[in-house]
């Protein structure tokens, strides 16, 4: 249940907003520019964008609504499955017992907020599986994004439960501590510790938690990785490997990204893209990451958190202490140092992200539409990036209205990418003579 461990998918987050670009197709992996599309002195923008949007069959379009649209409403069910799990731990004294059978194990304070948090996060997984079951394996599968079967999907589950289980009982335990040394200014100092532990945990993960789940090795291809090197080199990116992952284990999406930070930041590139993307439409993919990199959306997106995670501790600080006035008794909940008040926590927060929504897409959109416009003038692929828009249109709604696509949409829509692509085009017509 994703909405019940939001340090976690802040870290998610952090480390793939910096660029996936999934994409998922039955079209070759060879170009196709349609006649609207080539140069010509009667080049129209938006002749060239709709012959684009029409290499799309209609029924392939339909289903990517239909996969995307639904992914709105399980924004809902998320949110309120997650409250009402928090609920039942809070009216039911779950959360108060457990917390007794904690100290009961222990004396030693520390230990006593691990062990609550290891009772915790196995209960709320085992309440949270039936959706979670549903929306991570059923509906992945139903929509033909989903290449494993239930046992390694189970296993791929169960690492993420363990790596969730060391890194929440690391930061709970931090947090507890702060809060009980400090009560009246924890949410700064927490805000600090939480920040400190997301850089730690986006500065490891390409080395040590993504090669958990996949394969990551130096890309198998000579002429592809010249390619890559020489665009990287022209930007002035000190790179000398290229990465792939054979994400085709789990999924049949394309993506590439960038990963970690400082001396670990790397571009990675997943077997899907190398499959079916033609060597316009990667190229094109590269200049869009390498545009993650040169203009420092990592670091910018570590401030953004920052700000963001301080916000969210100041809303905790004043929202905790009025929650537990009225219902801390009742729940037999001792105070804000108490372990026991972890749903609750777990429930404001909840509240919190899911009100920014639309503030947490935009934000990464914004740095999308950016990446995407440096990809086109360090890549000059602009039918490769409309191609590759075709692509991820086969999970993501192509056309939405404005306000659905600010609410919604962490990437641009694939009608902009593409808009944005022959816009380029049209400016740069004289480079295709
Ligand atoms: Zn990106």
């Amino acid at each position: 249940m994703k909405q019940l461990c939001w340090f976690l998918l802040i870290v998610a987050a952090a480390t793939t907003l910096l660029g996936q670009s999934d994409v998922r197709s039955a079209m070759p992996a060879k170009l196709t520019i349609p006649p609207e599309a080539q140069p010509s002195a009667q080049f129209n923008i938006e002749a060239a964008t709709n012959a684009y949007l029409a290499q799309m069959p209609p029924a392939a379009r339909a289903r990517s609504d239909a996969y995307f649209e639904g992914g709105y409403w399980l924004l809902l069910w998320d949110f309120l499955y997650g409250v009402a799990i928090a609920l039942l731990l809070l009216n039911l004294r779950w959360s108060a017992k457990m917390r007794d059978l904690a100290e009961r194990i222990t004396r030693f304070k520390p230990l006593q907020t691990a062990i609550y948090w290891a009772e915790y996060l196995i209960l709320v997984t085992i309440l949270g599986a039936p959706l979670g079951i549903y929306e991570g394996y059923f509906r992945e599968h139903k929509y033909g994004l989903a290449t494993q079967t239930f046992g390694p999907w189970t296993i791929d589950q169960l690492k993420g439960l363990a790596i969730n289980l060391v890194l929440g009982a690391i930061l709970t335990m931090a947090l507890f501590g702060v809060v009980r040394r400090l009560p009246r200014t924890w949410w700064l100092w927490g805000a600090l510790v939480t920040f400190l532990l997301l850089v730690v945990v986006v500065l490891i993960a390409p080395v040590y938690l993504v090669p958990m789940f996949n394969k990551v090795s130096p890309l198998n291809d000579p002429v592809l990785t010249q390619r890559i090197l020489r665009l990287a080199h022209a930007n002035g990116i000190p790179a000398n490997d290229v990465y792939m992952m054979d994400a085709s284990k789990q999924t049949t999406r394309m993506s590439a990204n960038v990963s970690g930070l400082g001396n670990t930041m790397r571009i990675t590139l997943n077997d899907n893209l190398l499959r079916r993307g033609s060597p316009e439409e990667i190229e094109a993919v590269m200049g869009h990451e390498m545009g993650h990199y040169v203009l420092n959306h990592v670091y910018k997106g570590m401030f953004f958190f920052l700000v963001l995670i301080v916000v969210w501790f100041a809303a905790l600080f004043h929202s905790l202490q009025w929650a537990l006035r009225r219902w801390g008794d009742r729940w037999q909940i001792r105070g804000i140092g108490d372990t026991a008040v972890l749903p609750l926590v777990m429930l404001l927060s909840s509240i919190f992200f899911f009100v920014l929504t639309p503030v947490l897409n935009t934000s990464v959109r914004v740095q999308e539409a950016e990446a995407d416009m440096y990809g086109l003038n360090a890549s000059r692929q602009a039918d490769g990036f409309a191609q590759a828009a075709i692509h991820l249109g086969e999970y993501r709604k192509m056309s939405p209205g404005p306000i659905e696509e600010w609410i919604f949409f962490d990437h641009p829509s694939g009608r902009n990418r593409i808009h944005a692509a022959m816009q380029w085009k049209a400016e740069n017509l004289a480079l295709f003579h």
